[in-house]
C-alpha cells in the first residue's frame, strides 16, 4: 500500500500558501467562497479594494446597505484571525469604516458572527455592516 494510501487518512484540498515578493502572506482555501471572491472566481460587487482586504455587497442584504469586508487571506473566523494575525484586526475594522462612510453611511452596525452558534455561515472572517435604516436592539 502506498503511504498516501493509509485508510482513515483523509487528506482533502489544501489551503495554497506563498509569500508574494513584497512579503505579504497570500494564502487561500480553493473549497472557499469568500476566496474565491478574492481571486474573481466568484462574481461579486466590490465596493474597495486594498492590498488586505476586499469589500463588497452581501448578495442578501438584511438592510439598504449591507457590505461584507473580509481580508485576502484565509482565516476561518474571528478567532482565527486574532490568533493568527492580530494586526489585521483593526485594519479591516478601519477599512469597514471607510467602506461605511464612501457608501453615506452616518451610523451603522458592524457585525461579527463568531462561530456556528453566532450564526456564521461561510467560515472565512467577515465584518457585516449594516445601514440604511434604524437598527433595533437586541439582536436575534
Ligand atoms: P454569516 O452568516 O457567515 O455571518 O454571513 C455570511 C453572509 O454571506 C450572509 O449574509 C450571506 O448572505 C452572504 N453570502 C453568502 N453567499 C454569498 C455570495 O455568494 N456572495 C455574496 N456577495 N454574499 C454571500
Ligand atoms: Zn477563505
Amino acid at each position: 500500500m502506498e503511504r498516501d494510501e493509509e485508510p482513515g487518512l483523509e487528506v482533502g484540498p489544501q489551503p495554497v500558501q506563498s509569500v508574494t515578493d513584497a512579503g505579504m502572506e497570500v494564502t487561500a482555501d480553493p473549497e472557499c467562497l469568500f476566496c474565491r471572491i478574492v481571486s474573481g472566481q466568484v462574481p461579486a460587487t466590490i465596493e474597495r479594494s486594498t492590498p488586505v482586504a476586499v469589500v463588497f455587497r452581501d448578495v442578501r442584504p438584511v438592510a439598504p446597505t449591507h457590505l461584507l469586508v473580509i481580508p485576502r487571506v484565509h482565516r476561518r473566523d474571528l478567532s482565527d484571525l486574532v490568533a493568527r494575525s492580530p494586526g489585521l484586526v483593526g485594519e479591516l475594522v478601519a477599512t469597514a469604516d471607510m467602506a461605511a462612510s464612501a457608501a453615506g453611511l452616518t451610523g451603522y452596525r458592524m457585525v461579527v458572527n463568531n462561530g456556528a452558534s453566532a450564526g456564521q455561515t461561510v467560515f472565512h472572517v467577515h465584518l457585516h455592516v449594516l445601514g440604511g435604516r434604524p437598527m433595533t436592539w437586541p439582536p436575534g
